[in-house]
């Protein structure tokens, strides 16, 4: 029988193999047939200590039979309020710039995202009907940026086959062109220019680009942007939605660069990966600028399930184990594992432009025909499935971000697979 289930970025025209998975346990995932599958991407850049971590799975059922869902306007729970005051806690701080004290509950990336345009644009409004500025509603947005696929956050994101076919619902917005190795000024002079046009915000991903092919840029430029938006009183809007909880080698990217951003916004990891939860977390001024005795000023955003509390249990068993664990310890260790047997890899003729943050990694396949739309990629991902790899290369560019769990034998059986793609599929220059 046809399966009636439609898949996310997924062609069913080319009848590719779906596997069907019914267990996971750490960074192995047990397919039906007995097999398993080393889940190099973190099921999508979301499992981070790995896959039904005992002490997570324990928090979701203990919550399941207590308080499940509640409605959030007006109403609150424990979990949610642990939860914020941790967020809060591990945020990141710097001198000279005022801390995040403020946490907004939604389910996704993009809501979280979506929320944070949304808290921008509603900073700028409140502040205007107080005769206190300009309602200000531009955004800029840092070219190959990737920040989710609802209307909005595909409006600041990168335009491409991936969304043409809602450009005309898309909003306009000023980009700045990625800082690239020996092109940062042009990038920091373009963001210059484009403050002075007074937009409201700048949203950026933080060291690196995701989706956008992981495209890395130094932490010193970072700094340098959200400078130049705090110069022009701009509002500076860090997504960690994937560089959140260690990706990068810090719990956030932004702390690498001494950044507090007015608004930031996390998700994807913030419950280990298990459950569906999102945060968007703001300064003191731009709450203050919703907080008021006129109804017209809140915040007008809510999803039926904000903060519910199942999700809030297994974020506040993430943050424990954050508080507890050795994490970042874990992190290094991985990270180190990788840069050697990386910096092996990008020896082999077919690989180029290797590249690392944390336990990020990514390498180019010098291929024919290696475009977006090319076959490549479903190939090299037919490849690694048969050598019991979870791999989704972006284009050529093939990327691994595993769980912090992965131990050295499947580190090892990673880049085996990655030296035989390279002899089977690259161009030996
Ligand atoms: C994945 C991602 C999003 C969207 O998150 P979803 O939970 O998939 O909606 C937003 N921003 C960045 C940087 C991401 O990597």
């Amino acid at each position: 029988m046809i399966s009636p289930v439609w898949h996310p970025f997924t062609q069913h025209g080319l009848n590719e193999p779906v596997p069907h998975i019914v267990r996971a346990e750490g960074a192995l995932l047990h397919l039906a047939d007995g097999t398993t599958l080393i889940d190099a991407i973190s099921s999508w850049w979301v499992t981070t200590h790995g896959h039904c971590h005992p002490r997570i799975a324990a928090a979701i059922a203990q919550q399941a039979s207590t308080l499940d869902q509640l409605i959030f306007a007006g109403y609150t729970h424990e979990p949610a309020e642990e939860v914020a005051r941790g967020l809060i806690d591990l945020a990141p701080r710097g001198q000279g710039q005022p801390d995040l004290r403020h946490v907004f509950y939604s389910d996704s990336g993009s809501t979280a995202v979506e929320v944070a345009l949304k808290m921008a644009l509603g900073y700028w409004h409140n502040l205007a009907l107080d005769g206190r500025g300009e309602a200000r509603s531009r955004i800029l947005v840092l070219e190959h940026s990737y920040h989710g696929d609802t209307i909005g956050t595909m409006s600041v994101g990168e335009r491409g086959v991936y969304n043409a076919a809602w450009t005309p619902l898309l909003f306009d917005v000023d980009t700045i062109p990625f800082p690239e190795p020996g092109k940062a000024q042009a990038c920091l002079d373009a963001l210059e220019a484009a403050c002075a046009d007074r937009p409201a915000a700048f949203i950026v991903e933080p060291l690196i680009l995701g989706a956008g092919g992981m495209l890395v840029y130094p932490p010193a430029i970072l700094r340098d942007m959200a400078a130049i938006c705090r110069r022009h009183d701009v509002l500076f809007i860090a997504d960690e939605v994937m560089t959140g909880w260690g990706r990068t080698g810090t719990l956030f990217a932004c702390e690498q660069a001494g950044v507090v951003p007015d608004i930031m916004a996390v998700a994807k990891g913030i419950t280990g990966g298990a459950i569906p939860l999102a945060a968007t977390l703001a300064t003191e001024s731009i709450f203050e600028a919703h907080r008021s005795t006129d109804r017209a000023r809140l915040f007008y955003h809510s999803s039926s399930y904000t903060a519910n509390a199942i999700a809030c249990a297994a974020a506040a068993a993430n943050l424990a184990i954050w508080r507890e664990e050795d994490v970042l310890g874990r992190i290094a260790t991985l990270a180190d594992g990788i840069a050697h047997r990386l910096a092996e890899l990008a020896l082999h003729p077919a690989f180029a432009n290797p590249r690392q943050l944390g336990t990020i990694a990514a390498i180019d396949l010098t291929a024919p025909d290696a475009g977006y739309l090319s076959d490549l990629a479903p190939r090299l991902r037919a490849f690694f499935l048969e050598r019991g790899l979870l791999l989704r290369p972006l284009g050529n560019t093939i990327y691994m971000m595993p769980p912090y769990c992965l131990d050295v034998d499947q580190l090892d059986l990673m880049f085996a697979a990655l030296h035989a793609a390279g002899e089977k599929f690259g161009v030996h220059s």
